[in-house]
């Protein structure tokens, strides 16, 4: 089977398998999901479900960052792990969205990379999430794990993973795909004892069939 043919079964399969997958970080508004986005790096989603519930109620809009002291911002965050880098980028971010943006979270992939602690990834989830924009894959441990189980990518780095989905991939299922993956990624092919025998993709899987005849997954 080559890329192109798994890609095709994954695409007719997944949305069956997870028809209800979406991003789990808990937002209102791109703003909101921006800042939990930060918050996200090296930590999980419910944990940051848990700080924003809170986070959102004390600051309501860019201004609100901006003045928030920065001592209970990162008291704030603090579970989330580097809470002084992260309080740092937040409040960087928010005073460029301000200087530069009129106060609004930019819609493109150049503007929001230039913001301070936004990384490709977390402007791949702003714009597929918050505005509806396919622009790349977010490639996260868990999509970049799948896609080099699932024989989609042989390569580590995010980027030349991103590159190999969007090749395979129609445009308009990139957001959607990120999500299939990392839902399969936490429910059946997780890093660590991934349940190949129960698998739904076991059929089309490389790595599955090895395992099946002993071999550990990588
Ligand atoms: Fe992951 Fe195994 Fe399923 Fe392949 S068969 S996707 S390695 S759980």
């Amino acid at each position: 089977m080559t890329r192109s043919e798994r890609a095709a079964v994954l695409a007719a399969r997944l949305p069956i398998i997870y028809p209800d997958a979406h991003c789990e970080l808990e937002h209102q508004t791109p703003l909101e999901l921006l800042i939990a986005t930060i918050l996200s790096a090296q930590c999980t989603d419910k944990r940051v479900n848990i700080v924003t519930r809170q986070l959102f109620q004390r600051c309501r809009n860019v201004q609100d960052f901006e003045e928030i002291p920065i001592a209970e911002l990162e008291s704030i965050i603090h579970s989330t792990g580097f809470y002084r880098a992260k309080a740092k980028n937040i409040q960087a971010t928010v005073k460029q969205i301000i200087e530069h943006h009129q106060g609004a979270v930019p819609r493109d992939m150049e503007s929001l990379a230039a913001l301070a602690g936004v990384g490709r990834k977390t402007a791949n989830v702003v714009l597929g999430n918050a505005f509806g924009i396919n622009d790349g894959v977010v490639v996260d441990t868990h999509v970049g794990r799948l896609s080099r189980r699932l024989g989609l990518s042989r390569h580590a780095d995010p980027v030349k993973v991103e590159r190999d989905l969007a090749r395979h991939f129609p445009r308009h299922l990139w957001a959607l795909l990120s999500h299939w993956l990392i839902f399969h990624g936490r429910r059946r092919c997780m890093s660590r004892n991934p349940q190949c025998g129960s698998c739904e993709l076991l059929d089309i899987c490389p790595t599955g069939a090895r395992a099946q005849k002993g071999a550990t997954p990588p």
